[in-house]
């Protein structure tokens, strides 16, 4: 697979070094440069292949020139050891469940794609050990950690701000041990940030370690953000109807995995892209301005951003042509009051139990097949586990919702981080003394 700069076409690199880079030097974003299509034969036969063996064939035909077919299969095999089921919610609404995984939100299938594909090219290169920074709000540093546990080669450091992510995610973060490292950052979400971002700025620091870092534009997230909406596809296909996806969207990273997915020949209607009260994008759908914002906080905060970083994928998918972009994807976005009464009204008529992020997806697809009138399978992603919100979930729904057992296992753990200040000197001196 080759990639290029949406900055600059002529900006090209092979899938190994946009998967250690994260990103162009132009500051773009990798895209392929050819998105093949899948034969016919492929989506005639797909509702007989398992989930992974669907993932595994999308795999082959995007990356199949870096990778050698059995390492795919077992990076897949790795990857995908839980399920991603389609339920029906109520009519002709669906939901896909991108839950399952261990931080229980959909960022694992990237987290855990990620982490087998860099070790993969690390094994190519023995001498190698990297050095993966991360800084989290929350759910991004736990898929993270969770996804490159014991991981050969790779040593994570994750930054949070102290007291600002949830207990769960807290324990999320610091109770694996291993090769992962918890900062407890006395600071907030940007302090963490700059600290990151000054790291890859440092000279000294990059002569001494291999810094890398493992954020939600890396070309390697986005391809198996790809492969649950095949999967979606051969578990509805036999009703024959017509499928539209609602996608609860921040950074956009799952949106464009899902028009990957179209490009390769998944024949979906159309997409909607559902936010909160952040709507830099179903503005852009509608006036063809796309004007980032300072992002406002929501219930559904794992989607608060106000620059989504995706936006220049999602246009670069259609040659940057808007009125090609709005054939295929309407915005939609919904307030806070909005969505947590769709968290009543969902758990009091069907006893399914949403959280803030797929009550906003589940707003989308609503509103969608409503003023569409077409009878497509409508289908919204549920991005997290309801538990992993949930003081917001049980003041909507009203009653309390038991932690899946593998948080629980988590919550009585001891947390491991390191206190530090949010000072560059400080975090400098400890990634030195740890090299
Ligand atoms: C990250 C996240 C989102 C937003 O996904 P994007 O790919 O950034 O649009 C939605 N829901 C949850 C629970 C998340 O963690």
């Amino acid at each position: 697979m080759q990639l290029y700069s949406t900055k600059n076409k002529a900006n090209t690199a092979s899938l190994k070094e946009a998967v250690f880079t994260g990103l162009p030097a132009d500051n773009g974003l990798f895209m392929p440069s050819h998105i093949p299509v899948l034969p016919t034969s492929f989506f005639e036969n797909i509702e007989q292949y398992t989930f992974q063996e669907i993932a595994i064939e999308v795999c082959k035909a995007l990356i199949g020139e870096d990778v050698p077919e059995a390492e795919i299969k077992k990076i897949i095999n790795d990857v995908l050891t839980f399920e991603a089921p389609v339920l029906k919610v109520s009519g002709n609404i669906h939901v896909l469940e991108l839950f399952h995984g261990p931080s229980l939100a959909f960022k694992d299938f990237g987290a855990r794609f990620m982490a087998r594909l860099m070790s993969y090219f690390l094994s190519q290169d023995a001498s190698k050990e990297i050095n993966i920074l991360v800084a989290t709000s929350g759910d991004t540093g736990s898929a993270v950690a969770q996804g490159f546990l014991n991981m050969p080669g790779i040593r994570i450091t994750i930054l949070y701000p102290s007291g600002k992510v949830s207990d769960i995610q807290e324990k999320q973060l610091t109770t694996l041990g291993n090769n992962i490292t918890a900062l407890e950052i006395d600071g907030v979400f940007d302090d963490c940030q700059r600290l990151v971002k000054e790291a890859f700025l440092d000279a000294e620091l990059n002569a001494n370690m291999n810094l890398s870092s493992a954020n939600s534009i890396n070309i390697s997230r986005l391809i198996p953000q790809s492969f649950y909406y095949f999967w979606a596809f051969a578990q509805l296909k036999k009703t024959g109807k017509p499928l539209v996806f609602c996608v609860p969207s921040g950074n956009f990273g799952n949106l464009c995995g899902g028009l990957i997915a179209k490009k390769m020949g998944l024949p979906v209607d159309k997409f909607v892209a559902a936010t909160n009260a952040n709507d830099i994008i179903p503005q852009y759908l509608t006036t063809g301005q796309f004007i980032p914002k300072a992002s406002v906080s929501t219930i559904s905060n794992a989607m608060d951003v106000g620059n989504p970083s995706n936006f220049q994928r999602l246009s670069d998918l259609y040659g940057n042509v808007f009125d090609d972009v709005k054939k295929d994807v309407v915005g939609k976005s919904y307030t806070d009051a909005e969505t947590s009464a769709a968290m009543t009204e969902v758990y009091k008529n069907t006893g399914y139990i949403l959280d803030p992020h797929g009550a906003v997806g589940y707003l989308g697809i609503k509103e969608y097949l409503q003023e569409s009138g077409t009878d497509a399978n409508g289908v919204f992603l549920a991005t997290a586990h309801p538990t992993k919100f949930l003081d917001v979930v049980e003041s909507a729904i009203g009653v309390t919702v038991p932690l899946p057992e593998r948080l629980q296992a988590i919550v009585s753990k001891e947390k491991v981080a390191i206190k530090m200040g949010k000072d560059f000197e400080g975090f400098k001196a400890f990634l030195m003394a740890n090299k």
